[in-house]
């Protein structure tokens, strides 16, 4: 990976906001600046180099690990050795992310200097991947899909959501993820107008909607995918319902591209859930961005006011949730191209039926 640029880059970027130092206190951003990934870091950023404070717990690795830093051994709270690496003048930390009594800590431990709150800072380096970010990506997508293609071969074979949920983790772990990106959703029937449902312990119902969405880690970057399978023969809502929301998704597939403002994007998939008569049941954005955090920059919604750039890796996941029948949703993951952009997840999202 290419630290030592990102390093070059939040140099350039303490410049410009006028700041002496940086600290980094938010881990997903300490491991994309310096690689370290344990629990416990601090990444100090000045004029002059590079600190990562860290507890003896980590001593070795981050030392092994990480590039461009000196690592220093600190007390548990890392605060002992805080004065001497930050230096004076003006300092900022990720006001996002840290907790009041944090930045109290900060005060209390550091002379000579003003905090500044700052927001997004890394956050706007990691948007736009490098080769290596999108090669974890699409490694993590392919693993996805090969649990997806398992699941179809088999059918959910009288299993409960939570024991599909688990066996996907598992073929996901087999075919050489970390683990699952987030916690698996398998939503059936009723429990699939939740957008979030959480799997429970009740059989997979037939006849219905089963929403399934699930990623795979790779290198600490993760996929995202979710398809919904009909169980047998559907009632006519959501038979409906599958079949606009499939059309919604390729309309903002096909509209995704380098220049594009997500709002508009989000208005692309939005306006063919409304022109249905289900706008409303149409309740969250279109999708969002995805790296080392399943869920960052940019965000695809309403409201978005963010351009598409080559680089950027995005979801298009639009859902309609009918309450007390079941639910669609039909996510695909894409990194924008110079002329459009390249699907990752490649399972058809035409609709499968399978066993429950
Ligand atoms: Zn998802
Ligand atoms: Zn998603």
């Amino acid at each position: 990976m290419s630290i030592e640029s990102r390093q070059a880059r939040m140099d350039a970027v303490l410049e410009a906001e006028g700041l002496d130092a940086l600290i980094v206190t938010d881990l997903v951003n300490v491991r994309y600046l310096c690689g370290y990934v344990g629990s416990n870091g601090v990444l100090v950023i000045t004029s002059t180099g590079r600190v990562l404070l860290t507890d003896s717990r980590y001593a070795t690795d981050a030392r092994e690990r990480t590039r461009g830093v000196d690592v220093v051994i600190a007390g548990r709270d890392l605060m002992d050795r805080l004065d001497e690496v930050v230096g004076t003048g003006r300092v900022g930390f990720e006001a996002e992310q840290v907790s009041v009594a944090r930045r109290d800590r900060f005060a209390a431990h550091l002379t000579g200097v003003e905090l500044v709150p700052t927001a997004g800072l890394v956050e706007g380096l990691r948007v736009v991947k490098e080769p290596e970010e999108i090669a974890a990506i699409r490694e993590a997508a392919r693993i996805a899909d090969t649990a997806y293609t398992r699941l179809i071969a088999e059918g959910f074979g009288g299993r409960t959501e939570a024991e599909v949920a688990w066996a996907l983790e598992g073929w996901m772990r087999d075919a050489g993820a970390e683990g699952a990106s987030f916690d698996i959703i398998v939503a059936s029937g009723v429990h699939g107008a939740l957008p979030h449902a959480v799997p429970r312990g009740v059989a997979v119902a037939p006849d219905t909607l089963v929403v399934v969405d699930m990623g795979a880690l790779v290198d600490g970057y993760a996929s995202d995918c979710t398809r919904t399978f009909a169980t047998g023969p559907l009632p006519a809502a959501l038979d409906e319902a599958y079949r606009v929301c499939l059309e919604a998704q390729r309309a903002a597939l096909a509209a995704c591209g380098p220049g594009v403002h997500t709002g508009d994007l989000d208005a692309a998939a939005r306006g063919i859930i409304s022109g249905a008569g289900l706008g409303e049941k149409f309740g969250h954005g279109l999708g969002h961005g995805v790296g080392l955090d399943i869920h960052e920059r940019p965000w695809l919604r309403q409201q978005g006011g963010e351009v598409l750039e080559t680089g950027m890796v995005v979801t298009i996941e639009p859902g309609i949730y009918l309450e007390g029948v079941g639910g669609v949703r039909i996510e695909d993951q894409a990194v924008i191209t110079d002329d459009g952009c390249e699907v990752l997840t490649c399972i058809t999202t035409d609709l499968i039926t399978t066993s429950a």
